[in-house]
């Protein structure tokens, strides 16, 4: 229950609002109450207690601490039951998009309402009946989920309704948080309707008392305990989901995680990494065990070598032979990050101390990984197709050379993947010139540089955009396009964004081009190379284009006069990058489905007169793009870019052209 903003603080007495009688009347009129073993510390969840917390809230002065305690646990249980209530809305929901669309289903579909209707009024759980594979998606705008959440949510609330009905009753009542649900839920998922109540019976009296790792515990045991034979099944199963995840942690890093792997494989290299990252420190890599171990992971993935070069002088201590700065990288923020240094025995120790190493490590091993193939398929990062749709190889010396002299910027760093060396600086960075040997940090990628019309000259200032990854602070943005320019499938894209950053106009660079030249600038500090903010706007905008061979063509925004519309059926890849550099992901909302994997929509179809012109077309991925030809579905594009969508609910929602990160 986030506070009103508007409400005073406690020596603006917002009960003075509220005539004193009316909040006598009231069981919440004494905060008092909450105090342990007063009413209020033990009652059930329900609108008086609800409306006892918001009068308390109102003026935390008069509450003791033991009474504010009391109002904290009161709080947790009045956030359980309106979760209870809002997954039991979800559940009828869900009850009212049947799954019973297609005519073989409608039968099958009866049958499953009937039988879960019969095992619900003998007071059994019941398996639930299925429910339009497209309900969740309605849910989205709604509830405000991505896609996942909210199909894990309609999940759990028919669960919830149908097998877990005692967890969804103390949800009611306030002693089961949604959490806790969900854990219990996940738990038992894939037992039968009378195992997930067995074991829900074991569980369910503890499980508001404990923490969520203590009740994951109780729950793996009474599982195994109701259903032994199962429990090594299930994970053979879940075992072929194993898959790796990857997403965009809040700070603006990545993250890499292994899920659903057999444990014994995932013991055996949580152990070989703690092995290769003590490796990594005996040849002198500074940082916490935790760092020295995710550094080994890339370096294994990547075929990358972190160890430090036994060079006297130390100024090549990055990466030898790849071309890159390392983890760590000499007279640049080296030791300005390790704020916690004392902190790492422990740290180290704690890792240590939950495995059994092998002892001694092994030898380092030669980095020999075999080179990788030049037209391997592009991460998702974003539109543009794979490396191998357009003019592959073009390797002679396109425009993106022009700037390797005289521009000062580029210092002379005209070959793939160096970094020019005028902008940092630093000599560290400016010895390691030599193309990579070894793959080490290659991703094709489709570089689209959104670059704010007004800020075009200071191009280091911006955050750039990765596509799905989320947009990039500008270091990290220089990074992975020095990482993609050493990739042959790399392709550069220039979006100009207006104030608001949304694209008002693309140009396609064409074929692959080398880093050169490039490089925004490291910030306001740069040290050489003559200033460009003393260049006139013109000529610096003029050179950047001309570096990568790209025309500009204004986005239609407003309105469209059809320009850019084509005969056929099928966008040229022209029209195609303008589509996503408008609207980089699938067109529903909420949907984060890389344009690239997308359909290019006709949003009115092109059979029925839609013109393939960018007021008519925008990025559909598969699901929702048969979502739109479902009954009950509409959309129109009223204006470029803009989408209007009807649910079968009646509810309409609108998406609009991607606002990039400016
Ligand atoms: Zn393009
Ligand atoms: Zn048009
Ligand atoms: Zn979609």
């Amino acid at each position: 229950m986030p506070p009103d903003p508007n409400s005073g603080s406690p020596g603006d007495d917002a009960a003075a609002d509220t005539p004193p009688a009316d909040r006598r009347d009231c069981p919440a009129g004494n905060p008092g109450q909450f105090a342990a073993g007063q009413p209020l510390d033990a009652a059930s969840a329900g609108p008086e207690l609800a409306a006892a917390l918001a009068d308390a809230q109102k003026g935390f002065g008069t509450l003791s601490d033991d009474a504010l305690a009391g109002f904290l646990g009161a709080c947790q249980k009045i956030a359980a039951w309106t979760a209870g209530m809002l997954l039991d809305g979800i559940a009828e929901f869900a009850t009212r998009r049947p799954d019973d669309g297609t005519p073989g289903r409608a039968v099958v579909h009866a049958a499953a309402v009937k039988k879960a209707r019969a095992a619900l009024a003998a007071g059994q759980p019941a398996d639930p009946p299925g429910y339009d594979e497209f309900a969740p998606d309605e849910l989205m705008p709604v509830l405000r989920l991505s896609k996942g959440a909210a199909a894990r949510q309609v999940e759990l609330a028919v669960a919830l309704r149908y097998r877990l009905r005692a967890t969804h009753a103390a949800m009611l009542e306030g002693r089961i948080d949604l959490m806790r649900a969900r854990i219990i839920a996940e738990a038992t998922a894939d037992l039968s309707a009378a195992d997930a109540a067995a074991v829900e019976a074991l569980v369910l009296g503890r499980a508001g008392r404990q923490t969520y790792i203590a009740l994951g515990m109780a729950l793996g045991k009474a599982v195994l305990y109701v259903d032994p034979k199962g429990a090594m099944r299930r994970r053979k199963r879940a075992e072929k989901r194993a898959r790796v995840e990857r997403w965009r942690e809040t700070d603006g890093t990545g993250a890499l995680c292994g899920r659903n792997l057999p444990p014994d494989d995932t013991l055996a290299a949580d152990q070989a990494l703690t092995a290769l990252a003590l490796e990594l420190r005996a040849a002198g890599l500074d940082g916490p065990l935790d760092y020295l171990r995710a550094t080994a992971l890339i370096d294994q993935i990547t075929g990358r070598d972190s160890r430090p070069a036994a060079g006297p002088d130390g100024h090549d201590a990055g990466e030898p032979g790849t071309g890159e700065p390392g983890p760590q990288e000499p007279g640049a923020d080296a030791d300005e990050d390790w704020d916690n240094r004392d902190d790492w025995p422990a740290m180290d120790a704690w890792l240590l101390n939950q495995q059994d190493l092998p002892d001694p490590p092994d030898p380092p091993d030669p980095p020999d990984p075999p080179d990788p193939p030049d037209h391997q398929d592009p991460p998702d990062q974003g539109p543009g197709g794979s490396p191998g749709d357009e003019e592959p190889g073009r390797q002679d010396d396109g425009p993106g050379r022009q700037d390797g002299d005289g521009s000062g910027s580029g210092g002379g760093g005209t070959r793939p993947p160096t970094g020019p060396g005028g902008p940092s600086g630093s000599g560290g960075r400016g010895q390691k010139r030599q193309p990579p040997k070894r793959p080490g940090k290659r991703v094709a990628a489709w570089i689209n540089l959104t670059i704010p019309l007004a800020t075009l000259l200071k191009l280091g200032d911006g955050p750039g955009d990765a596509g799905p990854f989320g947009p990039l602070d500008p270091a990290a943005a220089r990074d992975l396009a020095r990482a993609a320019a050493a990739h042959p499938g790399t392709r550069w894209c220039l979006t100009v964004t207006d104030q608001r950053g949304r694209a008002v106009a693309h140009g396609c660079a064409r074929g692959p081009q080398c880093w050169a030249g490039l490089e925004p600038r490291a910030g306001p500090g740069a040290r050489d190379g003559p200033a460009e903010d003393s260049l006139d706007t013109s000529t610096v905008i003029a050179r950047f284009l001309a570096g990568l061979g790209i025309t500009l063509n204004p986005i239609a925004t407003t309105g469209c006069a059809h320009h850019d519309a084509e005969p056929g059926y099928t966008p040229s890849r022209k029209l195609r990058h303008k589509i996503h550099a408008r609207t980089p992901t699938c067109s529903y909302w909420g949907c984060r489905r890389p344009a690239a994997q997308c359909d290019d929509d006709h949003t009115t179809a092109w059979q029925c007169g839609g013109l393939t012109c960018e007021c008519n077309l925008s990025p559909l991925c598969r699901r929702h793009h048969r979502m739109k030809q479902r009954e009950g579905w509409r959309l129109e594009q009223p204006r470029p870019g803009v989408l209007v969508w009807r649910t079968p609910g009646g509810r309409t929602c609108t998406t609009t052209p991607a606002e990039y990160a400016i």
